[in-house]
């Protein structure tokens, strides 16, 4: 019996908003809406979506000890997450594990928590700048110092909005505890292949699916130019890289399971015998997308750490990504499992 059906490791953001009618040029002012704060970072999100479902999940992340840090521990809190693996400014800062052992200041200290500064246009187009702040500073030691977490875990979620080389000794900790881990390579990142081949399942976008694709095939690739067309034969190829299986998310079209024995269960969708299974998402009206697939993987990693397969947790993972997007923001939009259940009524 795990502790934790899901440790998240990685970001937490505060995303400043703001509404503008054209983005300034160089040298120019213009003015904007009122901005709108809210918690955000993969991390933070896929944590808080799992919480909301029900799931017992904590989210090792560093945040600094000022306003926005607060913002996020009150909005993990919120959602019903185990406040154990934030780490907050200072050591002795409530919720913090002290990854010295000492009681010493721990490091990034002094950082701001991470902010994405996101201006939204008439057209609904945004532009994004993220200063990672103490997100940069979430270390390997600070990965050693949280072994009860990994230790307590089923399955162990991550992404690339925190150093690469944090990203790294997670997976392999979560390895060496026997925890499952789930993988969103977002932003786009080369992934050791030591660490890619302990995905089960690697999570991607079609964008994402698309750069990476390219990345393997050859290094001066222009990005987004991918040598598959169709997404049924991107899944094959992503297994080629080398993850255990392959989860590819495809917006209103549901997503794309694929991997070892997938596809031979009874309920399993409709199989093309490869080894391959689309998953369909219920219809629904979009108003906001915002944070849809963190939602998708937050919620696919509770449903593997209580023990469904792959498929079965997909097709649950569907339901609550198009519920999040029916509603605006991106936690504020994640839906309980009472509302996934009323949705299907
Ligand atoms: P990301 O947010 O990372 O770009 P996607 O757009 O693929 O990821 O969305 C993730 C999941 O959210 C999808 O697999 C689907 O379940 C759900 N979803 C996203 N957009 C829609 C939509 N327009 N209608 C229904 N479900 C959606």
């Amino acid at each position: 019996m795990h502790g934790y059906d899901l440790l998240v490791v990685g970001s937490a953001n505060a995303d400043l908003v703001i509404g503008l009618e054209r983005r300034p040029g160089p040298g120019e002012t213009v003015l904007g809406s009122d901005m709108v704060i809210h918690p955000g970072g993969k991390g933070a999100n896929q944590a808080a979506a799992a919480a909301r479902l029900g799931a017992r999940t904590t989210l090792l992340a560093r945040v600094g000890a000022d306003a926005y840090g607060r913002m996020l521990a009150e909005a993990q809190r919120a959602a019903g997450a185990d406040p154990a693996g934030l780490l907050m400014g200072a050591a002795d800062a409530p919720g913090t594990v002290d990854s010295s052992g000492t009681g010493g200041a721990a490091e990034g200290e002094d950082a701001p928590t991470g902010v994405a500064l996101i201006t939204v246009d008439a057209a609904g187009d945004n532009s994004i700048v993220v200063s990672p702040g103490a997100n940069a500073r979430l270390t390997p030691d600070d990965v050693a110092a949280a072994r009860d977490l990994f230790e307590a875990a089923a399955v162990v979620s991550l992404q690339l909005e925190i150093p690469l080389e944090t990203v790294a000794a997670a997976a392999r900790s979560a390895a060496e505890h026997g925890a499952r881990v789930v993988l969103n390579p977002s932003p786009p990142a080369r992934l050791p292949q030591d660490v890619l081949a302990l995905c089960d399942p690697l999570v991607l976008n079609e964008h994402e699916a698309r750069l990476l694709l390219a990345d393997s095939q050859s290094p001066d690739s222009e990005p987004g130019q991918s040598p598959e067309s169709d997404p049924g034969e991107w899944a094959g190829a992503l297994l080629a890289l080398g993850p255990r299986s392959v989860v590819v998310t495809l917006g209103a079209e549901g997503a794309l399971v694929a991997g070892p024995g997938v596809g031979t269960a009874a309920d399993s969708g409709t199989a093309d015998g490869s080894g391959t299974v689309r998953v369909p998402s219920p219809r629904v009206r979009a108003v906001d997308t915002t944070g849809a697939g963190d939602a998708f993987t937050g919620a696919l990693g509770w449903r593997l750490g209580r023990g469904d397969g792959l498929v079965e947790a997909v097709r649950y993972a569907v339901r609550v990504g198009a519920l999040a997007v029916t509603r605006p923001g991106a936690q504020e939009s994640y839906p309980s499992a009472a509302d996934v259940e009323a949705a299907d009524q």
